[in-house]
């Protein structure tokens, strides 16, 4: 039986379409795009389509778009490449973004590490606060991949604008949902990933602002603006530029999507006595739910779960698998245990989250009852 899958935010599968564009650069095309010869000048083609698809979807120059080969790539190359000094950021991001900035600190850097409301939003005022003169960095999270809440860019970019700080923004759990204008959201540097939509995984972007002053942090050949050595991950890329393509497509699709995560909200807080939401339930992306019971822990909800056919998840992919408290639950307050993330994605149907709504409260009770709760 085909799994019921709510784990999108872990990362998507693969779209039809873009793989059927991937082949044609594994199996005829598959040139060097440095190449002169004719494969190798239908791979740089192919490439340059994909940068100016992604570019045409952030409204920026396609010379403003830099491929790595992962989000975490991007974020390291945002926060290390930019010149050394003290960086703001929050202690909900992501950890490619958060241990980046703490190796920045043990390395004697001062890093400011936000706090957030207990409804996982982040202050503007306190970062406003926190800029001092040696301020190179501002890194804050588009929308947050445990808990879905988005957070204001856009305000924090209109403040930091005429600053001489660069603002970076990992998107990476946006794009789907929300508006990725560079210029609307004034930002100079905003991570993304193909595999949260419906691309390959191993293909991250950063887009690059004209004028922000980035070293790389790999040496090698002359590629991607000298920002980023390495051979041109052809299908990759191709996919990528394919994925963001159909992101546009499937705009059409968040009302629902949005109804089958407040069906599950609701379903879920009504059905199962002492359940909680976290995070704010308005500001959050459509297809986000992140809940958690007293006295059962998210790991074994998780394994109930997925013996039903059910593929979810307690947080952030990095963390699931061990039994480390959450940092997004306790950055808001909480005991950082026992919580259950249940992502959305395009696939799924209405009969689905019926399902998920009969095994959950029953999954709930009999651990609650193992651990002594009820
Ligand atoms: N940033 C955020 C917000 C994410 O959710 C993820 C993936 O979980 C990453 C960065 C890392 O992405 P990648 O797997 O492409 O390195």
């Amino acid at each position: 039986m085909k799994p019921v899958y709510l784990d999108n935010a872990a990362t998507t599968a693969l779209d039809e379409e873009v793989l059927e564009e991937m082949m044609r650069f594994f199996k005829e095309d598959y040139g060097n795009a440095s190449s002169i010869h004719k494969l190798g000048q239908a791979s740089r083609e192919a490439v340059d389509k994909a940068r100016e698809i992604i570019a045409q979807f952030l409204n920026c120059s396609p010379t403003e778009i830099i491929f790595t080969a992962s989000a975490t790539e991007s974020d390291n190359l945002a926060i290390l490449g930019v010149k050394k000094g003290h960086i703001i950021t929050t202690k909900i991001e992501h950890p490619a973004v958060l241990n980046t900035c703490s190796y920045l600190e043990k390395m004697g850097f001062e890093i400011d590490f936000c706090p957030v409301s207990k409804e996982g939003i982040v202050d503007v005022e306190e970062i406003k606060k926190k800029v001092k003169e040696n301020t190179v960095l501002v890194s804050v999270m588009y929308a947050n991949n445990e808990i879905g809440t988005t957070q204001p860019i856009a305000e924090l970019g209109e403040f930091l604008k005429d600053k001489e700080i660069y603002f970076h923004t990992d998107a990476v759990q946006a794009v789907n949902f929300l508006d990725c204008d560079v210029k609307k959201l004034n930002v100079d540097l905003m991570t993304l990933s193909a595999h949260k939509i419906y691309g390959p995984k191993g293909i991250g972007a950063l887009y690059v602002k004209k004028g922000v002053k980035l070293s790389p942090i790999m040496f090698g050949g002359h590629h991607e603006n000298g920002l980023r050595p390495g051979t041109e991950n052809v299908p990759y890329i191709v996919g990528f530029g394919k994925a963001i393509e159909l992101v546009g497509r499937f705009k059409k699709d968040i009302p629902f999507i949005q109804k089958l995560r407040d069906k599950l909200i609701d379903g879920i807080l009504d059905k199962i006595p002492d359940s909680k939401l976290n995070g704010s339930r308005e500001k959050r992306l459509p297809n986000n739910v992140n809940v958690s019971f007293k006295g059962a822990e998210g790991e074994s909800i998780v394994i109930a779960l997925d013996q039903k056919g059910i593929a979810s998840s307690t947080g952030s992919a990095c963390s699931s698998g061990s039994l480390e408290p959450s940092h997004v639950l306790l950055a808001l307050g909480g005991e950082g245990h026992g919580s259950l993330r249940l992502t959305l994605g395009r696939k799924n149907t209405e009969k689905e989250i019926d399902k998920v709504l009969k095994v959950l409260p029953k999954a709930v009770k009999d651990l609650r009852k193992v651990s002594g709760y009820l």
